[in-house]
């Protein structure tokens, strides 16, 4: 008696193909670029390998492995596993996909970066389409998957005149006099361009007697980084930076604008579709101090991040549905994308939005007759209403993250 309704029903609004149609699942398995920056982590230990080993991708094991990349940028592009053929995903659904999805393995610290909003982003290809070649946007989401050291934002005012007290002899600057002076945001951002434009012996000066003063501890990240990168500006820079280390799950909204570095751990990216940084130091890529001043010249007082404040274009991105095992990542105002992490113990039902990217973290699943293996990256052309995700034998639960934009 119900199915004849059913029946009745589809007759009557649309012809029966469009719900046969409409059952089809387009999901494929891809297979996705990896970047050997120098400062990734070495094949022996790197969790870009461990992917690229399961996904049966043949790497150089003598190189060091940095990140894997999810999605359709032209630096690294995913290609689509489809019936009878391999090819582009950027061919197949003839177009980009408007998020990035990276995996990092940090070994080495990154640059001092940041990354401009869409206008400035625009305006710098409009100007150096051979530096900035791209015209977007970059908003990024961090996850950490470990334990995670990192730069972020500028310290707090009184953070900062603590380091001017305490390294007075050093910056022997009549910059940092004013702000002894005076304790205002104008002066702490005045005494940060001028660093950015100290000359090179000015720098390399105020670098060794920083290295050379009692109060650099032998484990400082001051002698770490003039390990890694000699007498390098951005040494000075890190000194204003907020010093982080972050736990497993832990994350950060990483909006337009503000500085930060990365140096060492694993960790999950989502991003807008777009390569666009500005870097300051700590780099053998080029260092553009004058781009970087024009935006500490608009947004310096933004920049500073004080953590016992916090700040909600950092954190207010995130919501917990705890029955589901899902967490949200949803920044409003950013559309190029949204992240879920969803973790499982039981056979459940969820929604997959068209053009979405899946990648498993842990476990073993099927979702709705398809074997998804751990380190697996899937394409889902089309929306799947009640995808249904089971735990494979053995497998007790499972972690797996679903990336599409708004
Ligand atoms: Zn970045």
């Amino acid at each position: 008696m119900k199915l004849k309704k059913k029946n009745k029903y589809i007759n009557k609004k649309k012809p029966f193909f469009f719900y046969f149609k409409k059952i089809i699942l387009k999901m494929y398995k891809l297979e996705c670029s990896y970047q050997t920056y120098a400062w990734g982590q070495p094949s022996q230990k790197s969790l870009v390998t461990k992917i690229l080993r399961k996904n049966k991708i043949e790497i150089d094991e003598s190189k060091p492995f940095a990140e894997y990349w999810m999605g359709t940028h032209i630096n690294g592009p995913s290609k689509i596993k489809l019936e009878n053929e391999t090819k582009l995903l950027s061919e197949h659904i003839n177009g980009d996909l408007p998020y990035l999805f990276k995996v990092l393995s940090v070994e080495k610290p990154l640059s001092i970066q940041l990354h401009p909003d869409k206008d400035f982003a625009k305006k710098l290809h409009e100007s150096h389409p051979d530096i900035y070649k791209d015209s977007n946007h970059k908003p990024e989401l961090f996850i950490a998957l470990d334990d995670f050291e990192l730069l972020f934002g500028f310290i707090s005012i009184d953070e900062a005149i603590k380091k001017v007290e305490m390294y007075k002899n050093e910056f022997n600057l009549k910059e940092a006099d004013n702000f002894l002076n005076e304790k205002t945001v104008e002066n702490y951002e005045s005494l940060i361009k001028k660093i950015i434009f100290l000359t090179k012996e000015e720098y390399e000066l105020i670098i060794k007697g920083l290295l050379q003063s009692k109060e650099t501890k032998e484990d400082s990240l001051i002698k770490r980084l003039y390990n890694y990168f000699g007498l390098d500006l951005g040494i000075i820079v890190s000194m204003f930076m907020n010093h982080f280390f972050k736990k497993k799950g832990d994350s950060i909204f990483i909006s337009a604008n503000y500085p930060h570095a990365y140096i060492h751990g694993n960790c999950m990216e989502a991003m807008a579709c777009s390569d666009n940084v500005i870097r300051l130091g700590l780099t053998p890529k080029l260092v553009d101090r004058k781009n970087f001043e024009i935006i500490i010249d608009k947004f310096f007082p933004d920049m500073i991040y004080d953590e016992n404040i916090g700040d909600p274009k950092i954190f207010e991105h995130i919501s917990v549905n705890k029955d589901k095992g899902i967490i949200t990542y949803d920044k409003k105002g950013i559309d190029d994308f949204k992240l879920q992490e969803i973790e499982i113990s039981t056979s459940d039902d969820i929604l997959i939005e068209k053009k979405s990217i899946l990648f498993i973290l842990e476990g073993n699943i099927k979702i709705n007759d398809m074997i998804c293996e751990e380190y697996n990256t899937i394409f889902v052309e089309n929306e799947i209403t009640h995808a249904k995700v089971e735990l494979i034998e053995g497998c007790n639960k499972a972690k797996f993250y679903i990336i599409n934009s708004k």
